[in-house]
């Protein structure tokens, strides 16, 4: 419940300032405002002699059956017509919880072709309901959100996932406040508890020193972003078969254009999470030169160079090459985590990778917990070694040609 001055009926006679213990009606050009010192206490009800104020109540919350809800939902965002490789990561683990909750995986595409909705298909999807029309060629908030919500309110999904990239995290939220339900940001895990069919969205919080499990036991559908390169893509099967569902735009309004995007010059160099192999450095490198050492390694290897936070902040390197956290988060075949401690901050963004090779001075250094292969020594010493040693194989000589 709550108190409505009614603008049009008010004369700012001024005759309910007093009526307020509270002071929450103020006189603002000529009209009378409830301000938010508001404690509902009524007591002003009576005196507007125009019958301007009046309790409203509010909106009770619709009931809803949380057991009508069925079926794992990916947004499948395209770039250029192309699907963004989350949503095949997506898609993997959307399946091993359609899987765990015996019902369907389907995945929602617009502004991309038929033959997109099929690789979502191979990549794992029963369904794929998507639209071609040209209103979702580029993103754009507002359609994008209209016609999710819409397909949401129809076939009620019982959990919807989505990349927290750009796009994910500019339009989902969005559709999540409409839809009244809540929505997990940042998802590093997704489990189900089978007993409930409550999805267990587990995500670093307080700064990265806790793993929480948070839970939307009383709504539906339960909402997540997971950041790119998080989850694992699933099994590709070319002779998968599956339904594609074509979705209608009508009656979507927009009241904006998007006239061009532009790609941010660091994305384009520093491409670190589509590398097989990062050589990443930390503080432990002692200065900005130790990066060059990196970079010599990375370029025989054909791999990206990525740094701690703490390298960043010493301003040995540039923010694009962060991983962690508040950086990227990364899933190469193989991760370097050269003078890198390994807090939880910088672990969160590399973990996943198939093979982590860690080279510390110190054998206590947490960075080692998480390593397929530990190297306890000095990275300056380490790092030389590795490269005399692939020269070597490949038949290179000391000039690097041969
Ligand atoms: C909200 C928040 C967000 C954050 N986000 C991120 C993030 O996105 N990414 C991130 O990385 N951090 C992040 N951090 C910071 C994080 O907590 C750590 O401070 C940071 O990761 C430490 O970087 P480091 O391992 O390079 O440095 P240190 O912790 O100082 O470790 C340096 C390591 O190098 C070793 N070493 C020293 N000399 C040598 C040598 N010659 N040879 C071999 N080993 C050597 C040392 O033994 C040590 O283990 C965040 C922190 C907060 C609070």
């Amino acid at each position: 419940m709550y108190v409505m001055m009614n603008i049009e009926k008010c004369t700012g006679c001024e005759e309910c300032l007093s009526s307020c213990p509270f002071d929450a009606i103020e006189i603002r050009e000529g009209k009378a405002f409830i301000n938010e010192n508001c404690q509902v206490c009524m007591a002003c009800l009576s005196a507007c002699p125009e019958g301007a104020i009046s309790e409203i109540e509010k909106e009770e919350p619709v009931e809803f059956d949380i057991q009508k809800f069925k079926g794992v939902w990916v947004f499948a965002e395209q770039r250029e017509g192309k699907v963004a490789s989350v949503a095949y990561e997506l898609l993997g683990a959307g399946h091993r919880l359609a899987d765990e909750l015996t019902t369907e995986l389907s995945a929602v595409l617009f502004g991309a072709s038929e033959s997109e909705a099929q690789e979502l298909i191979r990549w794992g999807a029963d369904k794929v309901y998507f639209s071609t029309d040209p209103v979702f060629e580029k993103f754009n908030d507002e359609p994008y959100s209209q016609l999710f919500i819409q397909l949401i309110r129809k076939h009620q999904p019982e959990i919807v996932l989505a990349g927290a990239t750009p796009i994910g995290r500019s339009f989902i939220p969005r559709v999540a406040a409409r839809l009244g339900t809540g929505l997990t940001a940042d998802c590093t895990s997704l489990e189900i508890d089978r007993e409930t069919r409550n999805l267990l969205q587990i995500r670093p919080a307080f700064g990265g020193n806790i793993m929480a499990t948070i839970l939307c036991p009383n709504k539906r559908p339960q909402m997540a972003t997971v950041r790119p390169r998080v989850m694992k893509r699933g099994q590709y099967n070319e002779k998968r078969t599956g339904e594609i569902i074509p979705v209608n735009p009508d009656g979507i309004s927009t009241r904006t254009k998007v006239v061009e995007t532009v790609k941010e010059i660091s994305d384009i160099f520093v491409n670190l999470q589509e590398a097989d192999i990062i050589i990443s450095g930390g503080r432990g490198l002692g200065n900005p030169q130790g990066f060059k050492l990196l970079e010599k390694l990375a370029g025989l290897l054909g791999g990206a160079v990525g740094s701690s936070r703490a390298a960043v902040d010493e301003g040995w390197i540039s923010y694009s090459h962060q991983v962690g956290q508040t950086g990227k988060t990364v899933c190469p075949k193989i991760y370097f985590a050269c003078g890198i401690s390994g807090a939880v901050q910088h672990l969160v963004g590399m973990q996943s990778s198939d093979i982590i090779i860690a080279i510390n001075k110190n054998p206590e250094a947490p960075i080692f917990n998480v390593a397929t292969y530990g190297i306890v020594g000095d990275l300056y010493e380490i790092i030389p070694l590795f490269i005399k040693k692939i020269k070597e194989l490949r038949g290179m000589g000391e000039s690097g040609s041969g």
